[in-house]
């Protein structure tokens, strides 16, 4: 024991036997070591001091402080101690002792002069803060972790009126443009801006008021404006008497990805719709085959039987008999003429390859005209026509396009109003537009049928089982639309239908057509 003193030694064991300072030393929590102040050699140290150096006793007096610290440190020990004997002051320092298995334990080391009796000493008192370090190491691993996580962390003060922010990350500046100066302090909902009816905004606000977690995706606003998409997790932080202080919000920019999927959404709705398209297309050409198939028979097979007939018996018919077949396949020829007029018509509007050709029309000449060819495929039938406008006016109209529209649509007046009823056609001028109807006394519309009577193929109910295409009002409103036109029309169940067709007297401007 090179360093002991026996007098101080000795000393230190008499004031020991007293038993409060006995007990004081031994059960006190703190460690505590005492040497002497010429001689840095310990004399004593208590059960906390051996526990924390892992030395026994007998161990410790033959060393002296500035031996349990490490190399590096020792010299400054050696300073520290040397000043607090020399003028007596007390020094605390944080610290590294050494203990008996080489462990470096860090310490709180407190150093003051103890007077006891004559015998100069300093008194040792230490504290293991491996744990307190340790503590404080992972709270500022903690805040290295959260200031550099690239996502945008906050926490909003949920004792405040409008939950102001008291922090914000990197990670939030990065993604909205505000430093943190300029967002401490603002209400934690500032990056809403005006948009405040997102429905995620309910979500959010019930969860805020129940205090309980919550994953929305809002839509925010950067410094500078702009839109981004936030995916916000939000956590309650509650203190220790369960009291809600805090919230904290992780955001998340997803922007990149709400686009990707709103184009994929966008990519998948056009093909659906092509692929919609693409059904519906080969539902009109499988019905166009059929119906143009089912249309011509009828009238072929007209043709066939007159022409058999004719054929077969000849002079034997008798000449009457004979012109009614001829005038027979006449009529039916005339019908798939405009059959085939029709469904020409229509796949070239498909196509989208109708042009316009306007010559000067005169309407009188024409509706005249239109009477004639439809009188033999109508026997019997009273079509009246009624025209306000002077007798030789003329029109600059498509001669081909006028018949699409009227020959559609008195075939109709005709088709669908029983075989005495009379058929009217009028025209006159108005508003500078030539406004043409056609009146019939027929079956009517249905008011349900009313809507989709000009969609391609769709037939109403009133027809029951008759013969038709379902194209004519199609084609009729088409040529009326390609000569700058509107058709309209007006008609009760069982009290017949008048179609107007109004055209303007000069066409429109080229772009128009
Ligand atoms: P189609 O006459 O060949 O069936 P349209 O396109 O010309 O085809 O007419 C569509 C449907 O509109 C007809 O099937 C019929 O139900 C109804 N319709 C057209 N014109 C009249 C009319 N003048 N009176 C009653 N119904 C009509």
């Amino acid at each position: 024991m090179p360093y002991m003193l026996i007098t101080e030694r000795m000393d230190i064991e008499h004031h020991l036997r007293d038993p409060v300072f006995r007990a004081l030393f031994e059960q006190t929590h703190e460690a505590v070591m005492i040497a002497g102040t010429d001689s840095p050699g310990i004399l004593e140290a208590n059960p906390r001091a051996l526990q924390i150096l892992g030395y026994s006793l007998d161990e410790l007096r033959t060393l002296a402080v500035t031996d349990l610290s490490p190399d590096s440190q020792r010299a400054f020990l050696h300073d520290f101690i040397r000043a607090t004997s020399g003028d007596g002051s007390e020094r605390t320092l944080t610290t590294r002792l050494r203990s008996k298995y080489g462990e470096a334990v860090p310490c709180e080391l407190n150093l003051r002069p103890l007077a006891l009796g004559e015998t100069g000493l300093l008194l040792f008192t230490f504290q293991d803060i491996s744990e307190r370090l340790q503590a404080l190491h992972d709270i500022e691993l903690r805040n290295v972790a959260i200031a550099n996580v690239t996502s945008g962390v906050t926490i909003a003060d949920a004792r405040q009126p409008d939950l102001p922010l008291i922090y914000v990350n990197q990670g939030f500046q990065n993604v909205t443009g505000y430093s943190a100066r300029e967002a401490v302090g603002r209400s934690c909902r500032f990056l809403q801006g005006n948009d405040r009816d997102q429905p995620p905004l309910d979500e959010l606000r019930s969860a805020l008021k129940e205090a309980r977690p919550c994953v929305v995706q809002l839509r925010n606003y950067r410094k500078d404006g702009t839109l981004f998409h936030n995916e916000l997790h939000i956590s309650p932080v509650h203190n220790e008497e369960g009291e809600l202080t805090h919230f904290v919000g992780i955001q998340l920019d997803v922007t990149e990805q709400v686009k990707a999927r709103e184009s994929l959404q966008r990519s998948e709705k056009r093909s659906r719709e092509a692929l919609a398209r693409e059904k519906e297309l080969n539902e009109i050409k499988t019905r166009f085959i059929s119906m143009v198939s089912h249309e011509f028979r009828t009238p072929m097979t007209g043709i066939q039987a007159s022409a058999a007939l004719v054929r077969r018996f000849g002079d034997k018919l008798g000449p009457e008999k004979r012109v009614r077949h001829l005038e027979n396949i006449e009529i039916s020829l005339q019908r798939m003429n405009r059959l085939l007029d029709d469904v020409l018509f229509f796949s070239r509007a498909e196509a989208d390859k109708l042009t316009v050709e306007r010559t000067d029309l005169c309407l009188h000449d024409y509706f005249s005209r239109l009477m004639e060819s439809l009188a033999p495929i109508h026997p019997g039938r009273d079509i009246h026509f009624h025209c306000t406008l002077g007798k030789s006016e003329s029109f600059p109209l498509d001669e081909h396009l006028m018949d699409h529209i009227f020959q559609n649509l008195i075939s109709n007046a005709l088709k669908y109003s029983p075989p005495g009823s009379p058929v009217s056609c009028s025209v006159s001028r108005k508003n500078g537009d030539l406004v043409f109807s056609v009146r019939d006394q027929g079956i009517g519309i249905p008011a349900t049928d009313q809507k989709r009577l000009f969609d391609a193929f769709h037939r109403a109910d009133n027809v029951g089982a008759r013969q038709g295409t379902g194209l004519g009002l199609n084609i009729a409103r088409r040529a009326t639309e390609l000569l700058g036109g509107s058709i309209t029309f007006d008609s009760q169940q069982d009290k017949g239908s008048t179609f107007f067709v109004h055209l303007p007297e000069s066409p429109p401007e080229p772009s128009d057509q």
